[in-house]
């Protein structure tokens, strides 16, 4: 039976923040960087899913592994740090 939506929301909107919280420890919190560098770095960010979902493919096509459940995890951390970079660069665009 599938998880309500709500719930689901809630699990990944918290995961999003606890990834920006992670970002602003690790780079600081106003980062003054260009457009040019925000497109970068969410690219980046979007490469990284590209290659998890190639990962995670694998298994769809090859069939299950003792490895399915560590790519899946990998693969929405990587979604979540694509959604992370986007809102750190919304966040930079409201504040000048
Ligand atoms: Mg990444």
């Amino acid at each position: 039976m599938a998880k309500p939506k709500k719930t689901v929301q809630k699990k990944v909107i918290e995961s999003i923040l606890a990834e920006r919280f992670r970002q602003d420890q690790k780079w600081g919190p106003r980062r003054n960087l260009t457009l040019a560098h925000w497109h970068t770095i969410l690219s980046e960010e979007v490469g990284e899913v590209a290659e998890a979902v190639l990962d995670v493919g694998h298994g769809e096509i090859y069939g299950p592994t003792e490895r399915t459940a560590a790519l899946f995890a990998a693969l929405k951390a990587e979604l979540v740090q694509v959604a992370a970079v986007a809102i750190a660069t919304l966040e930079d665009l409201e504040s000048r």
